[in-house]
């Protein structure tokens, strides 16, 4: 495709900028804007023109409709004794001169916030977007960009220079969007996410929602940590779940912590200790960590400490029984006392390995080591029956567990 011909084409029927036009032939060339792609266009067109009418070829249509919106035509063509008047852009009707007016505004809005990366968006008119489309349908154009892509990048580059922070167009850290309409600005800041793990060492706290039993909740004892970076609202996300009364050692549970709207994306990542909740190994991190966090709680591996009282007393005989849990899928229907899932749903778990001591008669610490989302109280006292097999039907007793606790999520 020969560019020069088809603005030839172009230029007939509609008047445009040197941005429009050079815009219609955005993927040909590399590092040059569209209005310096759109001026060397027209200059190279004007040339053509101007060659063919000293020689006699009948151009003047051409001619005329290039000096609409090229002012070394306009001139040559007085020169001549034609008189043609500069015309408005058809597409953008000059929009397109003065949109780095607009950067201002950005630069003014983003200034509060103490953010990494940023990315420019616009609202244009509704009617220079029907235009733009009008003219690359007819035209067949393959090779152009986008009237917003431009307007965009135009006034992102001019924010970048004058903050001295990078475009990001995938993972902005804040967008600020034009309204081209009447100039106006918003702002919108994306969550900050920090990776990391925690301990919970009470039996008091929930990692959820508040529920019986539960003095605290894990999200707003992190509320310090959503102070640092001055956010609206922080939202905890945790690899898997622990009841209330269950601790959270070892080396703790992963969890992504989300500060909606910060003010600041950079800051404070020490640790914290606060009601026998500990965080630790802050990171910066992504919604992919959030998702993988997600997807990794249903398949890790869990090992849990229990403290059980049996119904009679047991041996060391008793205990030996247990080896026979070892690998074994457990079957289990939905606790009664989960009310938010299907009571019928089942589940299925793995079991690997199964450690069991008396501390006296009748109590019995257990370490169980078995595939995450395995309903462990249910394995040991057996949910009336619902969990199958179980460690109370297994030993042939009846067992409550009196303690519970995460040692380790691997
Ligand atoms: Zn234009």
């Amino acid at each position: 495709m020969d560019p020069v011909e088809k603005a030839r084409e172009i230029l007939r029927a509609y008047p445009l900028c040197d941005f429009c036009l050079g815009r219609l032939f955005a993927s040909m060339g590399y590092g040059i804007e569209n209005a310096e792609r759109g001026y060397a266009i027209k200059t190279l067109l004007h040339m053509r023109l101007v060659y063919d009418y000293r020689n006699g070829v009948d151009v003047s249509e051409d001619l005329k409709a290039l000096a609409r919106v090229h002012a070394p035509t306009r001139r040559f063509l007085a020169a001549n004794g034609i008189k043609v008047e500069e015309a408005p852009c058809y597409v953008c009707r000059g929009l397109l001169k003065d949109v780095e007016k607009y950067a201002e505004g950005v630069v003014k809005a983003l200034q509060p916030i103490d953010f990494n990366t940023f990315q420019v968006g616009s609202v244009i008119p509704k009617d220079v977007l029907e235009r733009e489309r009008e003219v690359m349908a007819k035209f067949g154009i393959q090779t152009g960009e986008s009237i917003k892509h431009e307007i965009n990048r135009r006034i992102g580059r001019l924010v970048g220079e004058a903050l001295k922070k990078p475009v990001n167009k995938e993972r902005p850290d804040v967008v600020a969007t034009v309204n081209l309409a009447d100039g106006s600005v918003k702002v919108s800041r994306n969550p900050l996410l920090l990776i990391g793990r925690y301990l919970k060492l009470s039996r008091v706290v929930s990692q959820g929602r508040l529920v019986p039993g539960a003095a605290r909740v894990v999200e707003e004892l992190l509320d310090p940590i959503r102070a640092r970076f001055g956010g609206r609202s922080l939202v905890f996300h945790a690899a898997g779940r622990e009841d209330v009364d269950v601790r959270m050692l070892g080396n703790g549970r992963p969890m992504v912590i989300e500060i909606k709207e910060p003010d600041k994306y950079k800051g404070d990542l020490s640790g914290l200790a606060v009601d026998g909740v500990i965080v630790s190994r802050l990171s910066y991190g992504t919604r992919n960590d959030v998702r993988e966090l997600k997807a990794k709680a249903k398949t890790s591996i869990k090992l849990y400490r229990a403290l059980a009282l049996s119904d009679r007393p047991l041996s060391g005989d008793d205990l030996a029984k247990l080896k026979a849990l070892e690998g074994a899928v457990v079957v289990q229907r939905t606790p009664r006392r989960i009310k938010r899932l299907n009571p019928r749903a089942k589940r299925r778990r793995m079991v690997y390995n199964v450690e069991a001591r008396l501390v006296s008669e009748r109590v019995l610490e257990l370490f169980i080591r078995c595939q995450g989302g395995l309903y462990v109280k249910e394995f040991i006292n057996g949910d009336g029956g619902r969990t199958q097999p179980s460690i109370a039907e297994t030993l042939g007793t009846s067992l409550e567990v009196v303690e519970l606790d995460v040692l380790d999520v691997e």
